[in-house]
């Protein structure tokens, strides 16, 4: 093991600079690729603050967080225009003077011509660097980042625009910080669960892993859902890479043996690489079918690079109508027993199975809501099939109300039906309401 550092870095703030990102549209989302970030080196984020383009608010925020933490990572308001105003308020309460770095000019006139352009003059702003800073090269835009050490604390500025701050934070990251962040790592894995609900797996997993807080070091497990989807993190602190996987391992193991088929990842895929997966290594072909999804099955399939391996033509198909003449769903069956049902969807993923020369039909037809509901099907109802030509499933789910929520909670059941339906599992109890036609 190396020597330990003369520092060792445990904590930090965060500081997200720009009145935009105190209105609804713009989300801060560089905290997040900060926190996650820090957190692999074992820093974690004692607060974080949103502060709109206002030099005085900026000044209190960054003085409040040097008071409190030995490290405090800005991201914003490097840019050229007057409301950019980061370097400008980190060199005031330093009391650092700055001058223009012609290095820096060079380099931002340089960007400019290999765009056929001129620099404004006011790009000089960005070359301004405190005394006593480090320059923090910016590959992917003008603004430079900033390293200040002052007094016992650690300042990093890095710029606004996503694209410009992740690589930068990865160089820091990988450079400056993690010699000053110690031995220790948080190591983490993910287990993604579908088919239960969050309090169905925090009942079937909690007598586990809380046992495991008392561990030393312990391993912490933080439950998250989403539409259809719960995921359990797993997070180790450990100077050791190989102790804390092998441990992670077993968390692991003793979870699935809990949760059984519902656990549908254990290495960060997503429910639609897994899927891809599957098929991929049986040389299979799906085909979808969507009504009330939209096409946001094939979206999310699709995402995978290498889809076109086994995906060939998706469907949506809104109406009966379009059902009728492109599925060869029977007009008797949509007449029967309504667009929603468990005999229309299976036609539907027989149709969209013959339709595409497929190996495996998805159907997916339900009530996104919130109008269209009955008392029998009321908004929410959604019924998904999953057919080969050897095996059929079908479910009647009834998902929490909301449109954008029915739809999401959708395709995610969708391709859980697929992942069943491939591996031979049954499907999961959450949200189904009539297991009647387990093969339809
Ligand atoms: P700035 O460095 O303040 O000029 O920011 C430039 C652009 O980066 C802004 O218009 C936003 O689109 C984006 N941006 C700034 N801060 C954040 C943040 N915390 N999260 C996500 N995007 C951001
Ligand atoms: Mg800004």
């Amino acid at each position: 093991m190396s020597a330990s550092p003369a520092r060792r870095l445990r904590w930090a703030e965060i500081i997200a600079v720009g009145t935009e990102l105190l209105a609804p549209p713009r989300l801060d989302t560089n905290s997040l690729v900060i926190t996650r970030r820090l957190n692999d080196l074992g820093i974690e984020i004692r607060a974080k603050t949103i502060v709109g383009d206002r030099a005085d608010d900026l000044r209190s925020a960054v003085r409040g967080a040097m008071a409190r933490t030995e490290l405090v990572v800005l991201c914003g308001g490097l840019g050229p225009t007057d409301d950019d105003l980061t370097r400008d308020v980190v060199a005031d309460v330093t009391s650092r003077a700055m001058s223009e770095d012609p290095g820096i000019v060079d380099e931002i006139r340089r960007r400019f011509e290999a765009r056929g352009a001129r620099m404004p003059e006011r790009n000089r702003r960005q070359a301004l660097v405190p005394d006593g800073a480090v320059v923090l090269p910016n590959a992917a835009g003008t603004a430079p980042g900033l390293w200040i050490e002052h007094e016992g604390s650690i300042l990093v500025l890095l710029p606004g625009p996503p694209a410009e701050l992740t690589p930068m934070l990865e160089s820091v990251v990988e450079g400056r910080l993690a010699s000053l962040a110690g031995d220790e790592r948080l190591h983490r894995r993910v287990l993604r669960v579908c088919g239960r609900t969050e309090s169905e797996t925090d009942e079937a997993v909690a007598p586990v892993y809380s046992q495991w807080l008392h561990e030393d070091p312990p391993v912490e497990t933080t439950i998250l859902s989403s539409p259809g989807q719960v995921e359990l993190d797993l997070t180790l602190r450990s100077a050791s890479a190989a102790r804390a996987s092998a441990r992670l391992e077993a968390a692991v193991g003793a979870l699935t043996a809990i949760l059984g088929a519902d656990v549908y990842s254990t290495d960060g895929r997503t429910i639609e690489e897994i899927v891809g997966g599957l098929l991929r290594a049986r040389g299979w072909r799906i085909g979808v079918a969507e009504s009330c999804t939209g096409g946001l099955v094939s979206a999310r399939l699709t995402e995978v690079p290498g889809s076109s391996d086994y995906v060939g033509l998706n469907v949506v198909c809104y109406s009966n109508e379009a059902k009728a003449a492109h599925l060869g769903v029977d007009r008797a069956l949509l007449a029967a027993h309504g667009a929603v049902s468990e005999p229309v969807a299976l036609a539907m993923a027989d149709g969209i199975r013959a339709l595409a020369g497929a190996d495996i039909g998805l159907g997916v037809t339900g009530i996104a809501g919130p109008s269209g509901g009955s008392a029998s099907k009321p908004a929410g109802t959604v019924v998904i099939a999953a057919t080969t030509a050897r095996d059929r499933l079908v479910r009647t789910f009834r998902f929490p109300t909301g449109r954008a929520r029915v739809r999401l909670f959708s395709v995610q059941l969708a391709l859980d039906l697929a992942r069943r339906l491939l591996t031979g599992q049954a499907p999961g109890g959450a949200f189904v309401y009539s297991p009647s036609a387990g093969r339809g």
